[in-house]
């Protein structure tokens, strides 16, 4: 009896090792089925990776072109590429064979979802910018604030001039038109009064326009207003009157043009009034004066 617990008990022991040597059909069939899953994921990785690339391409077109366009300022990396903080949502998967490339695959997928969601969004503001291009393009600064037929009024321009009253080199954020006391002066794009200021540092009697998109324009050194505080104006009224108040010697409009609250050089937005060999002349009549009318 005692040998045949035995023999029963040395048998079980030898199959155990058999089988740990001999595959039955059944492990066979599954090692080679886990092979090929593992191929397709390492494939679908592969593919993954080049849909990013696609993607990236895009996020590239739509920062560098569709968004320079309507100018939109591009979407920050930080926004783009923003990761997943927190638990760890891959943790369950970590008990897998070949965990790595599982969760890699999962985290990459995860990762173009959310890209391509950012970009679907960049793309609804970009087509709802197209539909207000037109009221865009009446807003945006595109004429000189004073009739320049032959350009004799384009006096002082954008960057470092002598003051005239304190005789000191000092940035000029503006181009200065002299005409005589009385002269039209016009918004130079669709906008809405914003400011008329008597106090504004040197600037005399000046306005404020707010075109929206982020522009604003100033006219300085008026004798007199032609508008009221929160009037809407269109490209080419006539807002007030050339003058010489504030800190000026002799009379001028100062004009500036602010993108997103800085001022930017005026000479880029006078393309509604200017032929190309105008422009390359108002810009070298505009530099070669030393002094600013301020
Ligand atoms: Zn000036």
């Amino acid at each position: 009896m005692l040998l045949f617990f035995t023999s029963l008990v040395m048998s079980i022991i030898m199959a155990g090792v058999i089988l740990q040597f001999y595959e039955t059909p059944k492990t066979r069939n599954l090692k080679r089925e886990n092979q090929r899953l593992l191929g397709q994921y390492e494939l679908m990785y592969k593919n993954l990776e080049n849909v990013e690339k696609v993607l990236n391409d895009i996020q590239q077109r739509d920062d560098n072109l569709y968004r320079v366009i309507f100018e939109a300022d591009p979407i920050p990396n930080s926004i783009r590429k923003a990761g997943f903080g927190g638990v760890n949502k891959y943790a369950q998967l970590q008990s897998i064979d070949n965990s790595e490339l599982v969760i890699k695959t999962a985290r990459k997928l995860d990762i173009i979802a959310k890209e391509a969601y950012v970009q679907s969004k960049s793309y609804d503001e970009i087509l709802n910018l197209a539909q207000n291009k037109e009221k865009m393009l009446a807003s945006i600064p595109a004429i000189m604030p004073i009739s320049n037929k032959d350009l004799k009024r384009t006096a002082s321009g954008w960057g470092f001039r002598i003051h005239p009253v304190y005789k000191i080199r000092r940035f000029h954020t503006g181009m200065d038109f002299t005409a005589p006391i009385g002269t039209e002066i016009y918004a130079t794009g669709d906008g809405v009064i914003k400011e008329l200021d008597n106090s504004r540092s040197g600037y005399g009697r000046s306005i404020l326009i707010d075109h929206g998109f982020g522009y604003h324009t100033l006219y300085g050194h008026m004798s007199e207003y032609n508008v009221k505080k929160g009037q809407a104006v269109k490209r080419g009224s006539v807002i007030g009157y050339v003058g010489n108040s504030g800190t000026s010697t002799g009379p001028h409009v100062h004009y500036e043009v602010h993108k997103n609250g800085k001022p930017v050089n005026p000479q880029y937005f006078y393309f509604k009034d200017l032929t190309p060999e105008e422009y390359d002349r108002m810009i070298a009549i505009s530099n070669n004066m030393g002094q600013s009318y301020d």
